[in-house]
């Protein structure tokens, strides 16, 4: 059986969490919270980086930041996880979704300005597969309309657009550590501030709505409730857990990046003979390997080789459907435009097992059970 997704083990996670118990402090802000903060800001320049107990939160922490009310309008593709529009529905905002391109299967920047109306607050970009968006483009709208920008990063730690890394750009950006994610803690995620004067808001709004992060510091001599918020920070043993695989992050990515490479050579005979489609990196974008994913005639030829690999012990899996298409998506959301290509790529994709240390006998084996599955047709 070749599993779809297994969770990263680094090596280090159980010391770092038996230090953590040793330490008696097991609550959230401790010392390996500290590390991977300090990591997370090293790694991508960001003003801070706040630990998160998943990207959901941080994304709703986006939102509550951004004042996002009843009425607004909030920009993002319908090809995404339900996440991303939650933490804006939450918060009575609308969610607006524009069509994506069918080469990156992100957002379509050049569909972002005619979604805009006086009601539009934000943008919200993903940045799917860790490949990222147009971001030039779409800061030059966000600036041109005053809108703010959410980055939907929960894919893409260590990727880069022209040198700059993902969830930098916009006013906040969202990572995942989900176990499905390149670098994992279980559940969790991290906001990432690109403004210093959003910084001491969103202290207080991860910490129950008090300033107990300025009294940590000795910046005031007591804490108390000052602001509505929630419980948005993680257990030291979460953060223990990811703070090894921090630790590992370039020997992570650098196998992604084999097995990623491996595939495309395995199967680039099937593109080039117009059977399959494989991802597409523009080229100023550098990505991390988050997935790979083929993309299949159709609906039903993608429907036999799911059934087909799986007799052949392999797993591999689908997503997403199109939010503009779901039950609270028609209640929550409208389609911008027309849906050219996000359905129709949508049902085309399929992604391939891939996690830190998939063997290359296990893409070798998959690769040639694909090849098998065309032959017969
Ligand atoms: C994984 C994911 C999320 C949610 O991350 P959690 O940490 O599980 O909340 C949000 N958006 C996208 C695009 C994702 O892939």
């Amino acid at each position: 059986m070749i599993y779809f997704n297994v969770p990263p083990v680094a090596g280090g996670e159980e010391e770092n969490i038996r230090d953590a118990i040793r330490s008696c402090k097991i609550s959230g802000d401790g010392k390996y919270t500290k590390l991977c903060s300090r990591w997370l800001e090293k790694r991508t320049g960001t003003a801070k980086a706040l630990l998160t107990t998943s990207c959901t939160h941080a994304t709703e922490m986006a939102a509550l930041l951004l004042d996002i009310k009843e009425g607004d309008e909030v920009i993002m593709p319908s090809f995404t996880f339900v996440s991303t529009a939650d933490a804006f529905v939450l918060r009575g905002a609308k969610a607006v979704f524009v069509d994506i391109r069918p080469d990156t299967m992100n957002i379509d920047e050049t569909r972002i300005e005619e979604a805009i109306t006086e009601k539009t607050k934000a943008i919200v970009p993903v940045h799917y597969a860790g490949v990222p968006c147009e971001m030039d483009t779409i800061m030059e709208i966000a600036g041109r309309y005053h809108l703010k920008v959410v980055e939907d990063a929960a894919q893409g730690i260590m990727s880069s657009y022209k040198g700059k890394t993902l969830g930098t750009m916009g006013d906040f950006g969202c990572y995942s550590f989900h176990e499905t994610k390149n670098l994992s803690m279980g559940e969790g995620g991290a906001l990432l501030i690109k403004n210093e004067s959003d910084v001491e808001q969103a202290e207080i709004i991860r910490e129950k709505g008090t300033n107990r992060s300025k009294f940590f510091r000795g910046e005031v001599d007591k804490y108390t409730w000052v602001a509505p918020g929630s419980s948005y920070l993680p257990s030291e043993l979460n953060a223990a857990y990811l703070y090894a695989q921090m630790e590992k992050a370039e020997e992570i990515y650098n196998d992604r990046m084999r097995s990623w490479n491996r595939y495309y050579e395995l199967l680039k005979p099937l593109q080039d003979e117009g059977i399959l489609e494989l991802p597409y990196i523009p080229d100023e974008c550098v990505h991390n390997a988050h997935m790979f994913y083929i993309k299949t005639a159709d609906l039903a030829e993608r429907s036999n080789l799911i059934e087909f690999l799986k007799s052949r012990g392999i797993m591999a899996v689908f997503h997403y459907v199109p939010l503009h298409s779901s039950p609270a998506g028609k209640k929550y959301g409208r389609f911008s435009g027309n849906d050219v290509y996000t359905t129709g790529e949508s049902e085309r994709l399929l992604r391939l097992p891939m996690f830190y240390g998939l063997a290359a006998g296990d893409q070798e084996k998959i690769a040639d059970t694909i090849y098998e599955f065309y032959k017969g047709r």
